[in-house]
């Protein structure tokens, strides 16, 4: 049987940002991962940090969240051409690191994929992305704001549980997957706005 998940192609990182070393992350043994899926999907995900791409071999590799994230939009019917993945940390954290220096210190390099992409909808994944995004509410957590809409950089933007939290607490995957059918309603309802 084919493995039903694919590999999103991944984007290079814009010249001069593929070595960025503006964090501590840079240290550490990975390099920069822009983001992943279509660079021109109107739905743009935000996740944490990304997972491994590549085994030891060097061979391309699904990692659990991107096969849990895509088995959740199936259910929902998102198509996977529809989306770009892509990240709060651009580097994949190997050690231990100041957490809330590198966030802060990759935090522009999302702003400037926002500008340049202009995608429709934005939805995040997991608290730290919530807390991230928006550090000036009191518990921004998803839990808190799942189920409704907000706005980040003037794009409407939901939240659902992460992935992997997903893949350790079966019982969330409900709302997963409830959560993911919101975002697909939301884009249909700014297409019919714009058409
Ligand atoms: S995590 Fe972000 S800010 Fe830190 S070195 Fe990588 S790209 Fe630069």
């Amino acid at each position: 049987m084919d493995h039903p998940y694919v590999i999103l192609p991944e984007e290079q990182a814009p010249h001069g940002i593929e070595h960025c070393e503006i964090c501590e992350l840079s240290k550490q043994r990975n390099r920069v991962i822009w983001g992943e899926g279509n660079p021109k999907a109107p739905l743009m995900m935000i996740l944490d940090n990304p997972g491994a791409r590549e085994d030891r071999e060097g061979n391309s590799f699904l990692c659990g969240t991107r096969e849990t994230l895509q088995f959740g939009m199936r259910e929902a019917g998102i198509d996977v051409n529809d989306i770009y993945v892509t990240y709060l940390l651009k580097r994949r954290p190997m050690h231990a690191y100041n957490k809330p220096e590198a966030r802060a210190a990759c935090l522009p390099h999302l702003q400037l994929q926002l500008i340049q992409k202009q995608p429709l909808v934005l939805f995040g994944f997991g608290n730290v992305v919530a807390e991230s995004l928006f550090p000036d509410e009191e518990n921004a957590s998803v839990k808190e704001l799942r189920g409704s809409w907000h706005e980040f950089q003037g794009m409407p933007i939901s939240f659902t549980y992460h992935p992997l939290a997903v893949r350790r607490r079966p019982n969330l995957l409900r709302f997963f997957i409830e959560d993911l059918k919101a975002l697909k309603m939301k884009w249909q309802e700014i297409q019919h706005v714009r058409t």
